[in-house]
Formats: C-alpha cells, sequence, structure tokens
C-alpha cells in the first residue's frame, strides 16, 4: 500500500489549473498549425493566427487563454494500492481549485445554486470522477471546461434500430445546431453505450485523450474519421466564419449497453480546450 498526502494532490491541483489555464497544450497548437494547412477561408485562417497569438501571449503573460476560465472538471484515476492521508480526495481537489483560481487571478464562474445564482468566489466546486484501477499511482486529470460549449452538449437515447447512422446523424446534429455559439473549431466527445449516465462521462472521458489521437478499435478509428470528415463539411468554420474548420477531431469512446437501448451522449468542447494531467 502507498501512502499519498492529500496536500500534495492540493498542490498538484493547484499547479494543474493554472497550467491548464496559460499554457493551451502542445497537441491544441498542433491543431492550429495543421487547420492553418487545409483551411481555404482567409476569414478562417485569420481566426487560426490570432488563436496561435493568443495562445503565446497567454503563455508568455501568465494570462487566461479565455475570459471563461471554466468549470473544473477532475477525472482521478486511484490505483487500488494508493491510500489517501490527512485528508478527503474531493476536499483535497476543491482546495486546489480554490487556491488555484484565486492564486491565478482566474474568473470563478460557478454558482452555489442553480436558481439563486450567488457566484461561490473561488470557482469551487469542481466535478470530480473516481475510478478504482490497477496499481500503486494516483493520476489527475484536470481540464477546465467553457460554459459555452458545455451548453451544446446534449444527448440523445436512440434506439437500436437506428444504428450506426442513428448515432452519427446525431453527433453531426449538435455539431450543426451548436454552430458559431460554442466557439469552434470544436472537438465532440462522443459516449456510445452503456446507460444514460455512463455515456455522459464516456463522452467527457474521450476529451482528455490527446488531439486526434485515435480511439485503438479499427471500427471506431473509421468511425471518428468519417464524423470528422462530415463536421468539416459543415462549413461554420473557425469561430464561424465559414471554412473547412468546424472540428479538430472528434473522439469516440463505447461501452456495452441494453438490448432495448442505444445512448449517445455528445459533449462539445471550444478551440480553449484546456486540459492537463499529473501522475502522482
Ligand atoms: S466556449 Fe470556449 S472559447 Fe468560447 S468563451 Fe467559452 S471557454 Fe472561451
Amino acid at each position: 500500500m502507498r501512502t499519498i498526502d492529500a496536500q500534495h494532490i492540493t498542490e498538484t491541483i493547484v499547479r494543474l489549473c493554472m497550467e491548464a489555464n496559460y499554457n493551451l497544450g502542445d497537441d491544441m497548437l498542433a491543431a492550429f498549425d495543421k487547420a492553418l494547412t487545409t483551411e481555404r477561408s482567409a476569414a478562417g485562417r485569420g481566426v487560426l493566427e490570432m488563436f496561435k497569438e493568443n495562445a503565446q501571449i497567454a503563455r508568455t503573460q501568465r494570462l487566461p487563454y479565455c475570459q471563461d476560465t471554466g468549470f473544473v472538471i477532475c477525472f482521478v484515476d486511484i490505483g487500488q494500492d494508493v491510500h489517501i492521508t490527512g485528508g478527503l480526495l474531493e476536499d483535497a481537489v476543491n482546495e486546489g481549485v480554490r487556491r488555484g483560481y484565486k492564486e491565478g487571478y482566474l474568473r470563478a464562474s460557478i454558482v452555489a445554486d442553480p436558481f439563486n445564482r450567488k457566484n461561490t468566489g473561488d470557482n469551487t466546486p469542481a466535478v470530480v470522477h473516481t475510478q478504482i484501477v490497477p496499481g500503486d499511482k494516483l493520476t489527475l486529470m484536470v481540464m477546465a471546461k467553457g460554459g459555452g460549449c458545455e451548453n451544446r452538449s446534449k444527448y440523445k437515447m436512440c434506439t437500436p434500430a437506428e444504428g450506426v447512422e442513428g448515432a452519427k446523424n446525431f453527433v453531426i446534429e449538435c455539431i450543426r445546431t451548436a454552430g458559431p455559439d460554442a466557439c469552434p473549431p470544436l472537438i465532440a466527445g462522443v459516449g456510445i453505450g452503456g446507460t444514460f449516465e455512463r455515456a455522459a462521462l464516456l463522452s467527457k472521458r474521450a476529451l482528455f485523450r490527446g488531439i486526434g489521437e485515435p480511439n485503438p478499435k479499427p471500427d471506431l478509428q473509421e468511425l471518428e474519421r468519417e464524423l470528422l470528415e462530415k463536421a468539416n463539411k459543415l462549413g461554420i468554420g473557425p469561430q464561424g466564419y465559414g471554412g473547412d474548420t468546424t472540428a479538430f477531431a472528434i473522439h469516440v469512446n463505447t461501452y456495452p449497453c441494453h438490448i432495448t437501448s442505444l445512448p449517445v451522449a455528445v459533449t462539445i468542447e471550444c478551440h480553449a480546450h484546456r486540459h492537463k494531467e499529473a501522475v502522482l
């Protein structure tokens, strides 16, 4: 059994929250460059160049890449030989978010209650998802999830008869209706199978894959490729100015499901795709 102090988790979350907001990942920077080689719209290319410049300013001046510094989504993979001491895991994560957002001068965007709308003032609480995995390591995956794109995420319980075509149509419809509102080019995390809640979780987790890193299963790789091609034929383009780059990637995760069900969840993520990871 390996012991990890809750304080270590907090310190790591402080760092990941700041880094996510200031340093767009190499996968995103590569996605901007790749899109610049294929984007035919002058306005679209101009927007992609602005994204690159914005990322550079954010990184060098330690400023947030976007004013919406997001809802912190934290996936924690806990090795079953790990014992956390000195406090509760979720408290440790929230303390890290509290300090990261305060010390990093990052906007607080969370309201304590969906109806009274009073800001909690420190961007807590995070949404924490835990999973027990083999081994004695603890992996912290943090995403600063923008509200505008999250608001365009959707779920549909397809019928099994709708099959893969029904799932594809729903994913493309989500991207089409998100349009410019979700700050494209987008990354769509798609969860297919499981139950209502499992499909949504699969779709969120799919966003933690490096941009364009394909699903290991060949049939799902082909599905991702086909969906990306279809999405980029919609013509929405960077920030909705029209063009060939409506999406940078579509990541699909699947899970077994009930004989009567075909759940499909789509989490829409924007060009401010801010995610960081640490292994303790
Ligand atoms: S959708 Fe993304 S890029 Fe647009 S405002 Fe929100 S976080 Fe920023």
